[in-house]
């Protein structure tokens, strides 16, 4: 239940439980203590993390596991703390796993410290290239896109071809009426495809009235910006949630789940559906649920 109401973003609820169960006199295990260090990472409270952190061993007998040191490095990281992170991923005592490396790289990429996510990426043994694991893959290609390094990103692209990985293909579902639609990236198989490509086409306008400009770089091919533009409106939760817009009445809630992490286009895209149509939207994605509200994310922006 505490990880439950922090990976909606109720952290300040999964904290008092926290100690609500504590004043119980029940004692927090291993998974207790990770629900209640996700909630500190997903509101970004650094003292109080670290202060539950370090209680975990002396106060509570639980000995912390790559799960916790996970979670201290993704609130360091994604709170602008990167030499923090860095340092702690470093002093570990048990060998940190690749995914407190890409944490910390995708984190430098948000906050802009592209020279700390190219370091840490051409360190060899940060991101073991040689595992089958197609995760680093598309990570780097994507700070290399961000960086508007095309040509390293196709470059990744081939590395995962020439190793036969590839990227699962994004998918979303959306329930209308008891029914589940299913919606992969640019499908045209649904029986209302015509109707929901100019319901996207009317979004799109409407969206680009408010200021909203397509996010170019969340693209993986190295081609002409049209086309970009193109690949990118038909993301497989546009999909759902242009179905959704038309299925539903105003004032409905929209609900989605995704398969893998959401771009950073979808996010803002769902963000002002949520403000412009008023409605509200519930993704869940491979990370986290995303509650959209009125133009805003339970995320705060950042998954
Ligand atoms: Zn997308
Ligand atoms: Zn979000």
């Amino acid at each position: 239940m505490i990880s439950g109401l922090a990976c909606h973003g109720l952290c300040e609820d999964a904290v008092t439980l926290f100690h609500q169960m504590e004043s119980f006199g029940l004692r927090p295990d291993e998974r207790t203590m990770t629900a209640v260090l996700s909630a500190c990472r997903n509101a970004g409270w650094v003292s109080e993390g670290f202060a539950y952190f370090n209680s975990m061993r002396c106060k509570y007998g639980v000995k912390p596991t790559i799960q916790h040191y996970g979670c201290m490095v993704d609130l360091l990281a994604r709170t602008g703390h990167l030499d923090e992170a860095e340092e702690f991923i470093r002093k570990m005592p048990i060998e940190p796993d690749v995914v407190l490396w890409r944490t910390l790289i995708w984190a430098s990429k948000v906050h802009g410290d592209i020279d700390r996510s190219e370091r840490l990426m051409n360190d060899r043994g940060v991101l073991k290239m040689d595992s089958d694991d197609c995760g680093s893959y598309v990570l780097l290609g994507n700070v290399y896109a961000s960086a508007g390094k095309w040509h390293d990103k196709a470059k990744m692209r081939g590395l995962m071809n020439q190793k036969g990985l590839s990227k699962p293909p994004g998918c979303s579902r959306i329930e209308v009426d008891g029914l589940v639609h299913e919606f992969a990236a640019g499908d045209s198989g649904h029986i209302e495809a015509e109707k929901i490509y100019a319901k996207l086409d009317e979004v799109e306008e409407r969206l680009k009235a408010e200021g909203y400009h397509p996010k170019l770089s969340e693209v993986l091919l190295e081609i002409d910006n049209e086309e970009k533009a193109f690949q990118l409106r038909h993301h497989s939760e546009k999909l759902a949630v242009a179905f959704g817009l038309i299925k539903t009445s105003p004032g409905t809630e929209i609900r989605i789940v995704k398969n893998l992490r959401s771009c950073e286009d979808c996010h803002s895209v769902m963000k002002l559906i949520s403000k412009i149509y008023q409605q509200d939207i519930i993704v869940r994605d491979r990370i986290r649920f995303h509650h959209f509200i009125n133009g805003d994310c339970s995320c705060k922006d950042y998954w």
